[in-house]
């Protein structure tokens, strides 16, 4: 622990001195330009430092603009010991390490070891960029340049994070061929484990008194599918994590088991490289390994031929004639035994070769349970089946497969992932802050503690401190078309074009499916081409999520139309966003196999899939979607909604109630004036 790990006042007591670094002449007001004292953000704050103190776990709802991050870094450096501050996404995690976390610090003068620390794919993995240049194999020009740049770059960076490097995108094709997996790190072993990346990363984490990851890394180290933070964990002092009402789901992720065929044929590829480099008289590895995805191929083809289109996500007893795609396991499983075997007589010659032993063999072993699930699952699934699971130790969850072109993943996905969170979060004493600005429906935590699996927290709500009803106007139409019309997206569109027009853009359109964003985009391209009111128009899937967001943000005047991933994590205050068209409630598809399965096993329980599952998700996204538009004291904006249930239908004045109070309205030409005069200023 750094020694200058610094109190404030030296003789008030640590909850006092938090509570005044919120003060108007506090800490804060000081040291960070732009400042504002808040009750709320200070009520949280003393909330959190008393878990800090007492121990336990504290579930903490802050509305937007609460400025939940100072109320959580202040207590958590004040209180001092090693702090453990996981956040949603890389990009957040990037923003409190080298944004928040150093400004707090600063303005509280206290001088503490920070350190970011992320998954081992995000690091450049020395040895195998070595590897990628010295073969020489690379399979087009694109993957030569970027290696180039990623020389140059490891040659240079401290820290080997490629988020660092611009010049080659997030899903270049060379970044699996220079960055580690658990399967292929050679560990202490690595001639370049000295100066390697990941390592260093995780020795100044391990050295920090503040260590800031993102819930994938710290999920996947809970569910032993990672160790990056496990060495560590047991000194860390408080856990916060931010952004928690990500947590079931990805917990979900983690908790669960996978395999794909694109696992398959990375062990394939390596085993062909890795044969040919290091042990060519050993095998005939290029008729091994072709063979080996031949099969996995034909067992890509085999999915598709039982019936399983692209795009689609079936549990396994919904796959008919699934008896047909035995062959074809068998197939791989020999091709795998075979592979196997050529490894297994060269044990002993190259480390890295001997990896791929462990890597196939558990790979096999992965393919012959989904072969055998294949054979045992029931034809019409029954719900006493999760009778025995839903009782005893054992998690209930659902078995299914996605296919996507050419690739195909199995899954197990766990349908109480709480319970493995439950379990994980038992094993670790520390206290624990979970927080988010949505985790509540309709006020209640009731959904999230049970998905979450944490039954002794403590919760509380901060409303946000905003003047919703004079920021905010919430517009629904008063002829909304039904959701289940053929033509609800372009309905959508008209319906939402007289506002945009009238707002010269600087609008969110966000859907519920992809489908809709198309039809929602063709039809108001249309519409400004008839009223020749050009306006710059970002469609999903036109570019990555990143470039339309930076394309937005800098147009001034754009439209935007995307789906679930644009409702939440996109931070756009003042002019550029005061329009948000949000077309339909975001319940979950029920004909998914997760969400299908999931309201079976509830039911079962005796409990009300409807009211506990569906509806409090549906709100909690939605929340997240309005969320986008009063961002800051000085926004203004509408919200327009077009789903006629939420007037319709009784849940719908649950929707409503869980929403901002925003000044409401039926009329059309208020809402176009509303916004005519946010724009006259
Ligand atoms: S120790 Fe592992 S990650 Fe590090 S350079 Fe070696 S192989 Fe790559």
């Amino acid at each position: 622990m750094t020694p200058a790990f610094v109190a404030l006042r030296s003789g008030d007591s640590v909850r006092a001195q938090v509570i005044a670094a919120f003060a108007d002449d506090g800490a804060l007001a000081d040291g960070i330009t732009g400042f504002v004292a808040r009750t709320s953000q200070a009520d949280m704050a003393a909330a959190v430092y008393d878990t800090i103190d007492a121990g336990g776990t504290l579930i903490a709802e802050a509305g937007t603009g609460t400025g939940k991050t100072f109320a959580y870094l202040v207590p958590a450096l004040l209180a001092g010991g090693k702090v453990l501050l996981s956040t949603g996404t890389k990009p957040l995690q990037d923003q409190l390490f080298r944004k928040d976390l150093p400004a707090v610090l600063d303005a509280l003068r206290i001088n503490a070891a920070t350190a970011l620390l992320k998954g081992r794919a995000n690091y450049v993995c020395l040895h195998r960029m070595a590897g990628a240049e010295s073969e020489g194999l690379l399979p087009t020009r694109d993957d030569v340049g970027h290696l180039r740049s990623i020389v140059r770059f490891a040659a240079t960076t401290s820290t080997g994070d490629r988020a660092e490097l611009a010049a080659v995108p997030e899903n270049a094709a060379i970044w699996p061929m220079v960055t580690s997996t658990r399967d292929n790190c050679l560990g202490a072993e690595c001639p370049r484990f000295a100066e390697c990346f990941v390592y260093k990363a995780r020795r100044d984490a391990q050295a920090a008194d503040i260590v800031v990851v993102n819930h994938h890394l710290f999920m996947a180290d809970l569910a032993f599918r990672d160790d990056s933070i496990r060495d560590f964990l047991p000194t860390v002092n408080t856990v916060i994590l931010d952004e928690a009402h990500q947590l079931p789901s990805i917990a979900a992720d983690f908790f669960g088991a996978s395999l794909s065929l694109a696992q398959l044929l990375e062990a394939g590829r390596d085993a062909r490289a890795l044969g040919l480099a290091r042990a060519p008289d050993g095998a005939s590895w290029i008729t091994l390994t072709s063979q080996f995805e031949r099969a996995v191929r034909d067992l890509r083809l085999a999915l598709g031929a039982v019936g399983l289109a692209i795009g689609t996500r079936t549990p396994l007893e919904r796959i008919e004639r699934r008896s047909d795609l035995q062959p074809a396991f068998d197939e791989l499983d020999a091709a795998c035994a075979e592979l196997g075997r050529a490894l297994e007589i060269n044990r002993g010659r190259d480390a890295e070769l001997d990896l791929l032993i462990p890597r196939l063999a558990d790979l096999r072993r992965g393919l012959s349970g989904w072969s055998g699930a294949l054979k045992t699952a029931a034809s019409d699934r029954n719900e006493n089946q999760f009778e025995e699971e839903g009782t005893g130790d054992a998690m209930p969850s659902v078995r299914w497969i996605s296919v996507s072109t050419h690739g195909a993943q199995f899954n197990e996905t766990p349908l109480r992932p709480g319970q493995a969170l439950a379990r994980a979060r038992e094993a670790q004493p520390q206290p624990w802050i979970l927080t988010s600005a949505t985790l509540t429906a309709a006020g209640r935590f009731d959904h999230y503690l049970t998905e979450v699996g944490i039954e002794d927290a403590l919760t509380a709500r901060w409303n946000s401190p905003f003047d919703f009803a004079k920021q905010a106007l919430l517009y629904l139409p008063q002829s909304m078309p039904s959701p289940y019309d053929i033509r609800f997206a372009q309905n959508v569109a008209e319906a939402a074009w007289p506002l945009v027009r009238a707002n010269g853009g600087r609008a969110f359109i966000l859907c519920t499916t992809l489908r809709a964003v198309d039809k929602v985009a063709e039809r108001l391209r249309q519409l400004m081409a008839l009223d020749d009111q050009p306006l710059p128009l970002l469609v999903q899937g036109a570019s990555t999520r990143r470039a339309l967001i930076e394309a937005f943000r800098s147009s001034g005047n754009a439209v935007l139309v995307g789906s679930i991933s644009f409702w939440e994590g996109i931070d756009i205050r003042g002019d550029a966003l005061s329009l948000v068209v949000i077309d339909k409630l975001p319940f979950a598809p029920p004909d998914d196999p997760v969400v299908e399965a999931k309201i079976r096993y509830l039911r079962k329980m005796g409990r009300n899939p409807f009211n506990e599952y569906q509806l409090p998700e549906a709100i909690i996204l939605m929340k997240q979607g309005v969320g986008r538009l009063i961002r800051d004291e000085t926004d203004r904006g509408v919200l327009m909604i077009l789903d006629e249930r939420v007037l319709t239908k009784p849940y719908g004045k649950t929707v409503l109630a869980s929403l901002p109070p925003f000044a409401r309205t039926r009329s059309e030409a208020e809402a176009v004036e509303f916004l005519t005069r946010r724009r006259a200023g």
